[in-house]
């Protein structure tokens, strides 16, 4: 296939998902992978994944040997680790622990089956260009070195966070790098427990303390005694490596004493809003290759397999219209920006907040409910958090002896409010975005939240 509709690079969960739409709308697509067939699916991740991404995105559900655990409810623990949040009914969280190869390669499946066709063991090392637009890939074959080029209307960049084609381009609508504080380095382990859980079907999130400083810590349910327990951190704070705040994690957190890792490894996650326009000339991101991530707890396979669907149809649309530059290709942005994306814009004012406010601020806020669990549920909802008149009178009473939280808490509904509104009014073509980064690259500079 020298000549295809669609090359799509990557078959992650984003990657596999775009293949399959494209391919069911008759597009001649093509998929390239590093990895060999057998080993696609394989990735470190807390495999934690809602259902709230399927019920969007019509994906059959997790189903067999593709389910660890099922997922109902979550704890989430402020830095001091007691008074935690029971958060139960969270239909953007509850789901499943899947077994992530098994539900990589039932991904796969779904994509060839519909038509897709893979090609796997080539390293792809950038793009072709015609003029300054993107129309094909180059990649070496990594049994014979041999090197070659595809040509394609659309080329879809779903290489992960190092992204393979983002880098490469120069265009005035998409970033090239990321910035080294929205980078969340994690190191996980699929343990073996020696006690059973408790409550086998939630999950326990950590945010900040000891363990996971500026980040997270999660455990999440693998059956009745095993987990996938992992720490990711933004900076650090220089209090040390992922590998090593998970080891003291896993040392001193009674449920995980004497366990035994069966898997282990670490991986980095981007944790901010998805780059600015998901297109280019001739080209579109997907996954985390787009940044498309939950800032909060770094979940990233349900955003891509939501933005894999659009990007299929858009795909489609634009090579229909003969017309796959920025400006064909727009509506990607308009349909996933202005929805999911939002949410996204949102979680990273409340990630801010998370971060910005202090340890004892944070425990305090859980300790007296001056952020409660239906706060979390509406942040990670996009919704922000209610700071009406009769909200703002309980909080103000809980939260007395700490003025600065309720200010922080007022001003992050604030400008999640006003981030919300700023994605709904994302520009309907590219003329328009210097003056909506504008508007919200103000919002983001100004969510900084101090404890005074
Ligand atoms: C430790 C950790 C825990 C996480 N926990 C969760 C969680 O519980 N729930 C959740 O939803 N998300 C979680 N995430 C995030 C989630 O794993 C990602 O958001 C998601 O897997 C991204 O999918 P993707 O298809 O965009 O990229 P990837 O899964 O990274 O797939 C990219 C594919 O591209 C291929 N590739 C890359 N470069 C090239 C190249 N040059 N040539 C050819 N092929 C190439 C790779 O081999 C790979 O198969 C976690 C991430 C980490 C690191």
């Amino acid at each position: 296939m020298r000549k295809v509709d669609v090359v799509i690079i990557g078959a992650g969960s984003a990657g596999c998902v775009t293949a399959r739409r494209c391919a069911e709308l008759g597009l001649r697509t093509l998929l390239v992978e590093r990895k060999d067939k057998e080993s696609i699916g394989q990735k470190v991740c807390g495999d934690e994944i809602s259902k709230s991404h399927f019920d969007a995105t019509g994906i059959e559900y997790p189903k067999g040997e593709e389910i660890s655990s099922v997922i109902a409810g979550a704890d989430v623990f402020p830095p001091n680790m007691v008074n935690e949040l029971k958060v139960r009914g969270w239909s953007d969280f509850d789901g499943w622990t899947v077994d992530r190869w098994a539900f990589g390669q039932r991904l796969l499946r779904e994509a060839l089956r519909a038509g897709a066709v893979l090609k796997t063991e080539v390293h792809v090392g950038g793009p072709t260009f015609k003029g300054a637009t993107v129309n094909g890939i180059h990649y070496k074959d990594l049994h014979t070195g041999e090197k070659s080029t595809v040509q394609a209307k659309i080329v879809i960049d779903a290489s992960g966070f190092a992204s393979v084609i983002r880098k490469k381009i120069d265009s005035p609508y998409v970033e090239t790098e990321i910035d080294k504080k929205d980078i969340a380095l994690c190191y996980r382990e699929i343990l073996n427990l020696k006690m059973p859980f408790a409550e086998p079907e939630v999950a326990r999130v950590f945010l900040g303390g000891e363990y996971a400083p500026n980040g997270y810590a999660w455990i999440f349910p693998k059956g009745p005694k095993s987990a996938n327990v992992g720490v990711g951190i933004t900076g650090g704070g220089g209090r040390g490596s992922p590998k090593s705040l998970y080891a003291k994690f896993k040392e001193e957190y009674p449920l995980l004493f004497r366990s035994k890792a069966i898997q282990s490894g670490g991986g980095a996650v981007p944790v901010r809003r998805p780059i600015w326009s998901l297109v280019a000339d001739g080209v579109a991101f997907v996954g985390d290759a787009a940044w498309m991530v939950n800032p909060i707890h770094g979940g990233g396979i349900g955003a891509g397999m939501r933005a894999g669907i659009i990007l299929g149809e858009v795909a489609k649309e634009a090579i229909a219209r003969r017309n796959t530059s920025t400006k064909g290709l727009w509506h990607f942005n308009t349909r996933f920006l202005c929805n999911f994306g939002r949410r996204l814009a949102s979680l990273e004012i409340f990630k801010r907040l998370l971060s910005d406010v202090s340890d004892d601020d944070m425990n305090f806020g859980f300790a007296k409910r001056v952020l409660e669990a239906g706060d979390l549920m509406a942040a990670n909802r996009g919704d922000g958090f209610s700071m009406g008149i009769g909200s703002k009178l309980v909080r103000a009473k809980r939260g007395i002896g700490k003025p600065g939280l309720l200010r922080n808490l007022q001003k992050a509904a604030s400008l999640m409010k006003k981030i919300d509104k700023a994605y709904r009014n994302y520009p309907s073509s590219p003329d328009g975005l210097e003056k909506w980064k504008k508007l919200v690259q103000a919002i983001i500079d100004s969510a900084v939240f101090t404890s005074q």
